[in-house]
């Protein structure tokens, strides 16, 4: 699906209402006396669990635990830790927020995304209006009427979609549509005849009594241990590659980052690097993002992962180059990743190639596996030779797309696709350790030779 056939269909649907003003008077729980059957929503799988200091107590009535229909609170929800975004909810401040953005009527009505920094904060490039809009404090009517009277006013000079504030909401509903048509399976590869089969590591376990055969269970598989290790990795912020992790801690802190970070750090983790299924990223995102919505979720990662809506998967994000094409003097990373803060520009973005003077004198110590005891202070090297792992991938990915299998299909359910992609020629290796040696100045830097410590101590390991 795309924005133009999504535009072809809003068409015939004819033009969008415009909202309907607030209500002046609500009725309050004492005159609106809730005497139905509360039908209690699941709470299996509870990705918080771990978090959690006591039980949830939020469903134990209808109208919250202090029966206001308030919010519920962190300690209600079982927390003891305060939340950590700087993100706040609620329909006044997403209403303040939408007047501000059209306060600015040329930020409003010139806005164009791909223009917009993944490494702009206080304040970020983008509207923030995400958690507003998926938790219904901002009506997207509202949100879509505000861009498109902006854009008749200023018809010659503001941007259009797909690049333009209503392009946005578009794609919004492109994903939303794309999900209404086939239902559940849009959230996974399984019985999706849209999504391609990629034979990515850590595949879903299917089927449990409990979501039935056809549904991604939130289990998986580990079919190779050193993906397990660049997928906890990834999570954790901890890949050694600076941008790649200052996006995945702000996303931890905050709950949100900008749409070319998720880009970023989602290529990164299937087509672009790691090679794992874009359902463990999408799961990860589910967990932290205040902004989740299952639909832009699962049809983004499908997007970036090229399994579907996009296809040109020979075009990776480098972790260094993209960021610095926004940030050149890594201030993003600064902020994420503070150990590496008192380090040169030059080095910002791949501390692994700096002379072991430079990294003693900016206080860096390159050490750890991530993982395991990593002492305060120091970074990991990075996990992988990010050109070496980009090369395998998109041999991987080629050879997928010859085979052309997609999520429907018998082969892919039956494991007949092994054969397939065996017969094809095996492309995707296990990956490379990569074994990190400081860099000493021996000679002048001038005449050291291009190639780095990174490039002499790969070692490729056959699955
Ligand atoms: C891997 C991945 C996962 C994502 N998961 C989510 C998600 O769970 N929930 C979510 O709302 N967005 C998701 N997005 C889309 C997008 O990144 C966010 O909507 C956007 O960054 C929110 O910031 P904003 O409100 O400042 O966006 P703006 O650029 O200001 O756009 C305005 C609004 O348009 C909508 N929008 C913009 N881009 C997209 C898009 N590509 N897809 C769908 N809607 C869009 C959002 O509702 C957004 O609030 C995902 C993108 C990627 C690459």
């Amino acid at each position: 699906m795309s924005i133009t056939q999504l535009q072809a269909a809003g068409r015939k649907v004819g033009e969008i209402p415009r909202p309907i003003p607030a209500p002046t008077y609500l009725p309050g729980p004492d005159e609106m006396p809730v005497d139905f059957e509360q039908d209690r929503p699941e709470t299996e799988p509870d990705l918080n669990a771990s978090y959690r200091a006591k039980a949830d107590n939020t469903y134990s009535n209808i109208a919250g635990p202090k029966g206001d229909f308030a919010i519920a609170t962190l300690e209600e929800l079982g927390f003891s830790v305060p939340a950590t975004t700087p993100h706040r909810g609620g329909e006044s401040i997403a209403l303040k927020r939408l007047e501000d953005i059209f306060l600015n009527e040329e930020y409003a009505a010139t806005f164009q995304k791909p223009n917009t920094s993944p490494t702009a904060f206080e304040p970020q490039s983008t509207t923030l209006l995400s958690p507003m809009l998926h938790f219904g404090a901002l009506s997207p009517r509202l949100f879509y009427w505000k861009a498109q009277d902006l854009a008749e006013k200023y018809f010659q000079w503001a941007s259009k979609p797909p690049e333009s504030l209503t392009g946005q909401l578009l794609f919004r509903d492109m994903f939303f549509a794309a999900q209404a048509a086939i239902g559940s399976p849009f959230a996974q590869t399984l019985d999706n005849a849209y999504c391609r089969f990629i034979p990515w590591h850590l595949p879903s376990k299917v089927g449990t009594k409990e979501i039935g055969d056809g549904a991604i269970s939130g289990e998986y598989h580990i079919d190779s241990p050193l993906a397990e290790t660049w997928f906890k990795r990834w999570k954790l912020g901890m890949t050694g590659f600076p941008f790649v992790d200052a996006l995945m801690r702000q996303l931890r802190a905050e709950g949100w980052i900008h749409h070319l970070g998720r880009h970023m750090v989602a290529c990164f983790l299937t087509r672009g690097g790691c090679y794992v299924h874009w359902e463990r990223g999408a799961e990860v995102f589910e967990e932290l993002l205040i902004d989740h919505e299952p639909a832009c979720n699962a049809g983004n990662w499908q997007w970036v992962s090229c399994s579907a809506f996009y296809s040109q998967h020979f075009r990776c994000y480098s972790p260094v180059a993209f960021g610095q094409r926004w940030d050149k003097e890594g201030e993003f990373i600064r902020k994420w990743v503070p150990e590496l803060k008192d380090l040169d520009k030059k080095f910002i973005y791949e501390p692994w190639t700096a002379w072991k003077t430079t990294l003693s004198e900016a206080g860096v110590k390159i050490e750890g596996d991530g993982l395991h005891g990593q002492i305060d202070g120091t970074y990991p090297a990075p996990m992988f030779n990010f050109k070496e792992r980009r090369s395998v991938c998109i041999a991987a990915m080629k050879r997928a797309y010859s085979i052309g299998l997609h999520g429907d299909d018998d082969k892919m359910k039956n494991g007949a696709w092994k054969k397939l992609f065996d017969e094809a020629g095996e492309t995707e290796m296990e990956g490379s350790i990569f074994r990190w040696k400081p860099r000493q100045l021996i000679r002048s830097q001038s005449t050291v030779p291009e190639e780095g410590p990174m490039d002499r101590y790969v070692k490729k390991v056959k699955r």
